[in-house]
């Protein structure tokens, strides 16, 4: 079953344009003409949904022979894919098309003081998509970008006094300013609005937002480099359900694989059915706004082989997440030439747990051991090599401060 919807009607003709654009430049694509065979026209948004979709590699072929150029103003090149290797780069316009979320969503006003604590560089583009937003909004900026472990206090202490209203980040990033504060003893009390875009929202955020900041809510984006900003939520929608732009077009497939249509005029990526591989279906938002709403379900390639067999990595996350004195969970699978040799639960503790040993890691274990299919195939031969580890920090992605459910490293 197959469901689509876009959220306003208006304009329709000029984004069914852009619709049609996207496809003749992919047409001109030598790697991608011969699947769009016989999709010449786009008659409707809803036709849209008969066209193929386009997989991350797709896009970056895509790009590699359009070379898109802005119109105005700078053309910014972004990491687009891939998290090894050089860079795959995807495109962006100055502005970063935040014109359309701002008309849409203001979660900041004149009278905030915002810190913008999203990363800057490397190529990531969510900074400089904060910066254009609080531009829009026109509130005051401290650009902060990412610190250095023994650097939260200081900066903290520097908010407090500066009266800080607003503050933006990864989840992953938020926790950390969070949890230095709330073990400093630093409160921010103006604090009202916290910005999220990157990842999923991490519940666990909130016991710390209470105890630092007990007015500020959370406000958050969806998007990805390739598509820029696709749905915003706000305090009153649940933390996985987003308002679909105008002009941004979602679409439900098989196994409800979500594809993205950009109907943005200004879009450099052709991006027509783009897959991010996120899940999702289309709900009443719990917030009461008219017309549908993006719930997102997480990734459907949360599924890794471990020694021939498929480990759900998110449900082992969930699962030891739920255990008592765990804060946050990640699976770390060591590997040699493809073939896992180690798989480890890393484990936080919670702030409100007394000590590291209030988390019992051995009954974890016994526990996933006991439920999980793969974990006792898999290790049967050698069960020491399944591993339930406290650890300090869980392992982060330098440039974005993303931290993912599960890292694949490999054993020299
Ligand atoms: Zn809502």
């Amino acid at each position: 079953m197959t469901e689509s919807f876009s959220q306003s009607s208006e304009a329709a003709e000029s984004r069914l344009a852009v619709a049609q654009h996207s496809l003749d430049r992919l047409k001109t694509v030598p790697a991608l003409a011969a699947r769009y065979d016989g999709h010449d026209k786009i008659l409707s948004l809803d036709h849209i949904a008969t066209v193929p979709p386009l997989v991350k590699d797709d896009l970056n072929v895509a790009l590699a022979h359009l070379e898109p150029k802005a119109e105005h103003g700078a053309t910014w090149l972004f990491q687009s894919g891939g998290s090894t290797g050089a860079p795959k780069v995807g495109y962006a316009p100055t502005g970063f098309y935040m014109a359309g979320v701002h008309a849409q969503w203001a979660p900041l006003d004149r009278d905030d003081v915002f810190v913008n604590g999203w990363g800057a560089g490397r190529m990531w583009g969510a900074h400089f998509l904060a910066a254009s937003l609080a531009d829009l909004c026109g509130c005051q900026v401290i650009a902060v970008g990412s610190v250095t472990a023994d650097e939260y206090v200081d900066w903290l202490a520097f908010f407090a006094a500066r009266k800080v209203t607003a503050i933006g980040g990864t989840p992953s990033v938020l926790r950390l300013w969070f949890a230095n504060a709330r073990a400093a003893g630093i409160t921010l009390p103006a604090l009202r609005k916290v910005l999220w875009l990157g990842e999923a929202w991490q519940p666990q955020l909130e016991a710390d937002m209470a105890a630092v900041a007990p007015e500020a809510r959370r406000w958050g984006m969806f998007g990805s480099t390739e598509t820029w900003v696709v749905g915003t939520n706000t305090p009153d929608c649940p933390d996985d359900t987003f308002h679909v732009l105008p002009e941004q077009l979602v679409h439900v497939g098989g196994d409800e694989l979500l594809d993205f249509t950009t109907l943005n005029p200004e879009m450099l990526n052709p991006v027509l059915r783009y897959q991010t591989g996120d899940a999702g279906e289309i709900v009443a938002c719990a917030c009461g706004r008219p017309g549908g709403a993006m719930r997102v379900l997480g990734r459907r390639d949360s599924v890794v082989q471990v020694r021939g067999l498929g480990l759900h990595v998110d449900d082992i996350v969930a699962q030891v997440e739920r255990g008592p004195g765990v804060s946050r969970a990640q699976v770390v699978i060591t590997e040699n030439q493809g073939r896992a040799l180690s798989v480890e639960v890393l484990v936080l503790a919670s702030a409100d747990s007394a000590a590291d040993s209030s988390v019992d890691t051995e009954q974890l274990r016994k526990d996933l051991l006991a439920s999980t299919f793969t974990l006792s195939t898999a290790f049967q031969h050698d069960p020491g090599n399944f591993r339930v580890t406290v650890t300090e920090a869980l392992v982060s992605n330098d440039r974005t401060g993303k931290t993912s459910n599960f890292v694949v490293r490999e054993q020299t």
